[in-house]
């Protein structure tokens, strides 16, 4: 909806723009309070500091300011803003199944912190940080299959703990090839330049789901044994 107010940047300046319709930070559907704006003609952008009536929190949105962009709301000639971004930009949350955030809470944490590091472009470290959350899901993983064996799990390299402790060729398969991307992502020389990090997240995400069949065929085991 487009929304008019002044702006007072040394005269006084009828403006109308099309305010966020989403808070960037809880991500509700808003209808935002507007606290201040700011215009700058030498970089033709405008500033709007608004406040989210669900958070209570500010942000701050920018339009392109091109002070010959003119059109005619009601019977005045307004300057009209193009809307560019929302800042700050929170990254949504991945969300897990249940027993996945049982088995491995550390995986979720890490995964997450992951994926907001790609969202801030910090790509150099979101593979190291995928890599990472592989690490303890297969090791909670295997420490699961086998209670009996929880110090030598820990201790032991990812890559022996794979061959060692997984006795499903699916999730096996999947750990490994996991593995070896994650590992290129951590290292000076790539080993397979052909994968990068969306097939890194692509073999989680299998390892993850063969993973989540395995604790769920378990539990409803468990049930019919009851
Ligand atoms: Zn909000």
């Amino acid at each position: 909806m487009i929304k008019y107010f002044c702006a007072h940047d040394g005269n006084s300046t009828r403006i109308a723009c099309e305010y966020p319709n989403e808070c960037p930070i809880c991500t509700s559907k808003i209808s935002p309070n507007l606290l201040m704006e700011s215009l700058n003609k030498d970089i033709q952008l405008a500033s709007l500091f608004f406040v989210c009536p669900s958070c209570g929190k500010g942000f701050v949105s920018h339009y392109m300011y091109d002070s010959t962009n003119e059109l005619k709301y009601g019977s005045y000639m307004h300057k009209h803003l193009v809307y560019l971004n929302s800042f700050p930009s929170i990254p949504n949350q991945i969300e897990f199944d249940n027993c996945i955030n049982n088995l491995s809470p550390n995986f979720c944490e890490i995964y997450n912190q992951a994926h907001a590091s790609e969202i801030y472009n910090l790509n150099q470290l979101s593979g190291i940080g995928y890599r990472k959350a592989l690490e303890f899901l297969i090791k909670d993983y295997c420490v699961y299959k086998h209670p009996d064996k929880v110090d030598k799990i820990k201790s032991t390299l990812l890559g022996q703990v794979i061959s060692n402790y997984i006795d499903s060729t699916n999730i096996k398969n999947l750990a490994k090839i996991s593995s070896w991307i994650g590992n290129d992502e951590t290292h000076y020389v790539r080993k397979f330049e052909e994968k990068d990090i969306n097939d890194l997240k692509r073999f989680i995400k299998a390892t993850v789901a063969f993973i989540t069949y395995e604790l769920t065929s378990d539990e409803a085991c468990a049930l019919v044994n009851e």
